[in-house]
Formats: structure tokens, sequence, C-alpha cells
């Protein structure tokens, strides 16, 4: 294709293009390329001239169709982005950058890398989507020259096609180019399956054109008769497509019986569902395979009828019916906003693409776990939508295995969060249930009723995911404002000095480089920080508290790591000294004032009392230990009084891979009492030790430290 030829195809497509732009825009980027060869041998500027062909298809205007033309300057040639910017102006060079810094990052099987890449594409989409417009146009071409790179590269590319493009382009509705990308990426990366898919179709050839004529002649015929002008003819499906469908049903090709589908194109909606009607008078449906989506249209903006009919020899016949603005759209998706709408940046706020792309952007701010990003990225691009009804008959949209509780939070966000049971088509369902489509949910709701951790294993949509994430957060960070607020009362009580008023405590704040003092507490409430600094500008001289040798080794050496607390990281707490908990063994937390939450073992006399005495300050804790992590715990001992004593059973411990922290041993009469303060990883590393000195020649008696008091000397 030359110039001359380019331009009088795009003419074709768009009479208004701006064609002297056009031809500078080409100009520029023979210049710019000049002496680049593509693999294939062919000039570089090639690749340009087709990626611009490729968006003139689509109607684009012709700053998109400039910018396809020189996408690639920047990136291959010494070219800057401040002369495309001269020469073209902003709105030019600011899609070619965005284009140029997509090309920066690579697809790769790190997962951080892959989700700074979506992030990177979303992020340019979202300020002009006509950057993943051209970003489609010129993957396509990429894909149609595949065949001269070297093999790794191939599949690499292809693999990186059908994951991330197909998938955005039928995001945004793009069918033709994701078929195109979705056959080229199968037949790189199955090239058997799409060599014997292509030889399947060729050879039914003959056979499928003679049915499509079958049914195409007697419908053209009704339509006619009724004073409906329809464009009607049969396509083969596209591969892919077929490819993905033996693999759903676990069915061979020969197998599949439609491999084609009818679309009848008339010019009005009401025609759509006359055309119908004649049509189900022709021919029975087939039960459960009508879809309105006029009525409701697919998340990606798709409108049609389709019906499966018992056609002529009583063959089942897919059927589309569709407008010619519905079949414009539904091939060109979301570059169909710029037909006839030269010049303009014409996407609205509410457009349903935009929509979509606005949320993840919104949610992905935060996942903080990038397989989880990605989890929820590829729900919300591949997962096949279901809609269910609320009971006034609304239509929602939902990704397919989402759950009344998905549901819940799609209505409202309040409704989510109080959601407190469910009701299926009137029958109550539990709130993990798969919904079905055509189903009607209803929630019910409990004022009383708030998130918990394990909702986020419930839900299946990403904005159901973040607003529970965000609720939880918000308590997590009300409950740390609380807890940093008694910590440093506490404290201050102590000491006898009153809290400072909020004022005041707005300047300690800034003097600690907190925006707030809500920034301040919480952060003394979660662990961040200590009370101390705090303390230091309200009560300078505030004194410590004594504690015993062991005790000392116990609490500096304990950590604060290895609990969660009401599901959460970085809540402070420490571990009671009376019980010493190891993993394994059944906790309970208490809010303490001053010190945070207090983990004791769940059989505790102390936690026993505490649960009695102040039920309302028992809080939710679970272990939550990384490998490698240990304990101290304290051993109680009663030994003959020999020599060597303190060696053996030092030694006898130390036999089992187990740290000794600290080890004490004093004379009574003629016994000896010992306390060993030893690093254990669990109940049963622990209970091993406790075996194993038993079996010390002279041990009379060896128990886990009951009580602080046994911290204290004799
Ligand atoms: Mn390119």
């Amino acid at each position: 294709m030359n110039l001359a030829e380019f331009i009088i195809k795009i003419e074709s497509f768009n009479s208004n293009v701006n064609i002297p732009l056009i031809r500078k825009a080409y100009e520029f980027s023979d210049r710019a390329h000049a002496g680049q060869k593509r693999q294939s041998g062919e000039p570089f500027v090639e690749h340009c001239l087709e990626v611009a062909f490729i968006l003139a298809e689509q109607h684009m205007d012709s700053t998109t169709i400039a910018a396809g033309l020189i996408h690639d300057v920047v990136e291959d040639t010494g070219v800057t982005l401040e002369e495309v910017r001269r020469e073209f102006g902003d709105e030019i060079a600011e899609l070619v950058d965005a284009v140029t810094k997509i090309g920066e990052v690579q697809f790769e099987s790190r997962e951080e890398q892959q989700v700074e890449y979506f992030r990177k594409m979303l992020l340019s989409m979202a300020k002009d989507i006509r950057v993943i417009l051209i970003k489609l146009a010129d993957r396509l071409h990429n894909m149609r020259t595949l065949e001269h790179l070297p093999v790794e590269k191939r599949t690499r590319i292809a693999r990186e096609t059908y994951d991330v493009y197909s998938p955005l382009a039928h995001r945004f509705g793009i069918a033709r180019v994701k078929i195109e990308l979705e056959d080229l990426s199968l037949k790189y990366l199955e090239p058997q399956v799409y060599f014997d898919l292509v030889q399947l179709i060729k050879e039914k050839k003959e056979e499928r054109e003679a049915y499509i004529e079958e049914v195409v002649t007697p419908l053209k015929a009704a339509m006619e008769a009724d004073g409906i002008k329809a464009t009607v003819y049969g396509r083969a499906k596209h591969l892919d497509s077929i490819y993905r469908k033996t693999r759903v049903r676990g069915v061979s090709f020969d197998q599949i019986y439609d491999l084609f589908a009818i679309r009848l194109i008339v010019n009005t909606e009401r025609e759509c569902y006359h055309a119908l009607g004649i049509i189900h008078s022709m021919w029975k449906p087939v039960g459960n395979r009508f879809h309105d989506y006029i009525a409701n249209p697919k998340p990606n903006g798709y409108r049609s009828l389709h019906t499966t009919v018992f056609g002529p020899r009583s063959r089942m016949v897919e059927i589309q019916i569709r407008t010619h603005q519905m079949h414009h759209v539904a091939e060109n998706g979301i570059a169909a906003h710029w037909l006839y709408k030269e010049g303009r940046q014409m996407m609205g706020k509410s457009d349903r693409q935009m929509v979509w792309l606005r949320d993840v952007l919104e949610w992905q701010k935060d996942m903080t776990n990038p397989s989880e990003f990605l989890e929820y990225l590829r729900i919300d691009l591949f997962t096949e939508d279901i809609f269910v009804f609320t009971p006034n008959g609304k239509l929602i949209h939902l990704p397919q295995g989402a759950t009344p509780l998905d549901f819940a939070f799609q209505i409202h966000t309040e409704i989510g969060i109080h959601c407190a049971g469910a009701k299926v088509n009137n029958r109550l369902q539990p709130l993990s249930a798969e919904l079905q489509s055509g189903s009607t949910v209803e929630i019910i709701t409990n004022p009383n009723r708030t998130p918990s951790h394990d909702w986020l294993k419930l839900v299946k949509t990403s904005n159901a995911r973040s607003k529970i994430r965000r609720w939880l957060k918000q308590a997590g960070l009300d409950q740390s404002i609380a807890l940093g607020r008694e910590i440093v009362e506490r404290k201050l009580k102590e000491s006898h000095v009153a809290m400072p008023d909020d004022e005041e405590l707005q300047g300690y704040a800034e003097q600690l480089n907190k925006k707030t003092v809500e920034d301040l507490l919480a952060a003394i409430g979660n662990g961040s920080m200590t009370a101390r600094p705090l303390l230091n500008l309200i009560v300078p001289e505030e004194e410590k508290a004594e504690t015993g040798f062991v005790g000392k080794v116990i609490e500096r050496i304990r950590g604060t790591k290895g609990i969660k607390v009401h599901g959460m990281d970085n809540m402070m707490f420490r571990f009671a000294g009376c019980c010493q908990p190891v993993p394994g063994e059944d906790i309970v937390g208490f809010i303490t004032r001053g010190r945070g939450v207090t983990v004791h073992r769940a059989d505790c006399p102390g936690a026993i009392d505490l649960q009695e005495e102040s039920p309302e300050r028992q809080i939710d804790v679970s272990w939550d230990t990384a490998r490698g992590q240990s304990f101290v715990v304290q051993l109680d001992m009663i030994v003959e009084d020999r020599k060597n004593m303190l060696r053996d059973v030092t030694q006898a411990i130390a036999d089992i891979n187990t740290n000794v922290r600290a080890a004490e041993m004093y004379t009574r009469d003629t016994t000896a009492a010992g306390k060993f303060v030893v690093e254990v990883s669990s109940l049963s590393h622990l209970n091993r030790i406790i075996d194993k000195v038993r079996k010390v020649k002279g041990v009379i008696s060896v128990v886990r430290a009951k009580g602080a008091d046994t911290v204290e000397h004799n």
C-alpha cells in the first residue's frame, strides 16, 4: 500500500478526513524511519501505514490515524517527543507518548511486572481511550506479521496477545479486532488445533454454504413480504470460539454443529423484534437459547437479539438480529464513538467502558498484593456476565460465580455492609450461594451486621471486595485510634497527669510528624510507634517500670510478630507473661489498658477470669507465624542437686536444636530449682523438649512456667 492508495481507502471510510494532516504524518514517519526494515524485509513505514489503516477501518478520527502513522517514531527513531509536539501539537504528542510508554514495559511472567503493565496501560487509557485503540491496531498488525519473528518471540507475543490484548478488545467491544487477535494467537499457541480447525472449516465449506442458502433464501423472502429491508447472510464462526466450545463441552470438532451463524441486519429496533417474530413463526425456537441483548445490553455495549431455531431439515441454527447502528457498535465497540464526530473527544463520563475503567483504577489503589489484583482483573476481563434482577425488576450485571453479597454491594455500599441474608427467587439462600442468570435477588439487611474478613472469601467482584476492604481498614483504624488513646491515657494516669485536650495534642502530633491527632493515636494503637515520644513531650521525666530478670528477657525477645488481632496485622499486642502461648495452642486476646492487646492461652486461669469479669474486652486473635519464627517459653524444673546438672539439662535441650535464651539454677536443701527460657517454634517442639529434659538423670519435674510469680527469685 502506498500513500495514494491509503488516502483513497481511508476517504471511503470517512469523507471528512483531514488529508493534509495525514499526508504530513506519513511523510514525517517515512523520513524518521528511513532505512529501517521490519523482519519481513518491508520498509518500516509499511507497518505504520497498516496500523493507521486498521484505525481508519474503525472509522477513527484524523488525529488518531495521524498518531497511528507516527506511533513508533519516538520509540524506534531519533525523533523526540518535543519534535512531535512542535510538528503536530499536544493531542497527537500525548497519544504517541502514551503508546510509547506502554511499549516500554514488557509483559512478563512475574506478577509484579504484570500488575505494573496493566496499571500503566489502564492509566494511559483513562486519559485518552484512543491510546488503547492505537495499541490494539499496532498489536494486530504485529500479529499478522508474526511469522517473520523467531519462534520463542512468537510464542511470547502470542501469549501476551491472548492474555492481555484480546480481553481488552473484548472489554471495549471491538469484536473485529478481538476475533482476529484470538485466531492469530491460537495459530501460534496451538498450531495443530489451528490448522485442524482451518481444515475442518474448509472441508465443510460447500456443505455449509449450501445450508446457509437454505436458510437465507426463505428468510429474505419472508422479510420482503413483510416490508422489512434486511441484509441477511451467514458466516463461519471464528476459530478460537469453536475451539473454546469444544473444550467447554468436552466434544471433538466435528461434533460442534454450529460452525456458523446467520446475521440479519435491519434499519430500526422495532424491525428487530418484528423480524424475530417472523423467524419464530417460520421455525420453532430452541428453548433457552433466546437472548434479548437489546433490552439488556452486554456490559461492553453489545446489543442484538440472539435466537436459535430448528431450521430447514431440523438443524439448529443461530440467528443474530440487529440494526446497522448496533452492528457498527458490535464490530467497533468503543471506537464507534468517534464515528461522525470528527475531531472531538466524544467519550461521555457515563459510557459503560469508561465507568469500568474508572472502577478498575479506583479499586486497584486498594490492592497491595499483585496476584490479587491480577485475579480480579482477570475476572473482570474474562468471565462472561450473568444478569439478575432486583425485586423491582432492575437489571444487575455480575460476573459468573457472583454471590448475593456481590449483588448487595452492587446495589449500594450500605446494603452490602449491612447485608444479613438473601432471598433468591423468594427462597432463603446463604450469602455464598452462586447466583444464576435470570434470578430475582432480595437482600435482607440488619443495621447491626457488619463485614468480617470471611466476607472477602464470599465475593467475586472487585467492587464488593474493595468496599469490604475499605470498611475493614476504616474499622481497624477506629480501633487503633481508640487503643492509642487508651494507651496514652493509661500511661499519663500512672504519672498523675491529665490527658491534654485535642488542640494541645494536635501540636504534639505535628512535632512528631503526624498530620492529625488521629494519625498519631492510630500509630500508637497499631504499634507502628511507641507512646514514649509523645509522653516525653507531655511529661518529660516519665519513669520506667521495673521487671524481673527472666521477665525482661521474655519481654525483650518475644517480639511483636506472630499474631493477627481481629484478622489484622500490625496491631499492638503482647504475650501474657503468665501463660506464654506458643503456636498450636488456642488463644484469646484482651484489650488491656495501656498495653494494646494481651494474648493468653485460652485455658489460662488469668484469661478465664478476664472473660468473666470484662467480656467486652475480649477480641479475636489468631496465630500468624512466619516460617522460622520462634517463641520463648519459660520452663520451671526441680532437679537433684548434683554436679553438672545445669550443663546436662542445657545439653539435652541443645540436642534437639533449641536455643536457650536464659538459664538459672539455685539450690533448695537437697534439690535445686531451675528456670530455662527456651525458643520454640510450636507446641510439639515444646513437648519434645519437655520429654527430653525429663529423661535427664536426676530431673524430678519439668513444667511450663504457670504464672508470672515464678519469675521472681526465691
Ligand atoms: Mn508499532
